[in-house]
């Protein structure tokens, strides 16, 4: 009996190597984003607290842009500037509610530039 070909069954993994060019591509292409950061207003900001729950801490991993980081204490700190405003980070916290979430102010935020 012969094995039946499933499509794309074997293809091999995507090598580290793909994987640091692909980082390298996006890199290249967020850089010509352009932001105007409304400092008086910034659209989201991480709820006071101690300790991270399992969704804010997640942030620092799902956010395309690493607008999430850790501080010293072990608590995630936002930099919204090179937010790319794609939601991501309201839909993993909005059962939690650790972080509050809008749009920028008309004028401010991401301009994308493509091509
Ligand atoms: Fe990051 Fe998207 Fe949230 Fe902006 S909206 S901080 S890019 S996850």
């Amino acid at each position: 009996m012969t094995k039946a070909a499933v499509p794309g069954a074997e293809s091999p993994a995507p090598s580290e190597g793909s994987n640091a060019a692909a980082a390298a591509e996006l890199q290249k292409k967020l850089f010509q984003n352009r932001y105007l950061v409304d400092a008086e207003r910034p659209h989201i900001v991480v709820r006071p607290h101690t300790t991270p729950s399992k969704n804010l801490l997640a942030l620092t991993r799902t956010c395309p842009a690493g607008c999430y980081s850790l501080n010293e204490h072990g608590q995630v700190e936002i930099a919204v500037d090179g937010c790319l405003e794609c939601g991501t980070c309201r839909v993993v916290c909005a059962p939690s509610g650790d972080i509050a979430w809008s749009y920028p102010r008309g004028g401010f935020g991401v301009m994308f530039k493509f091509g």
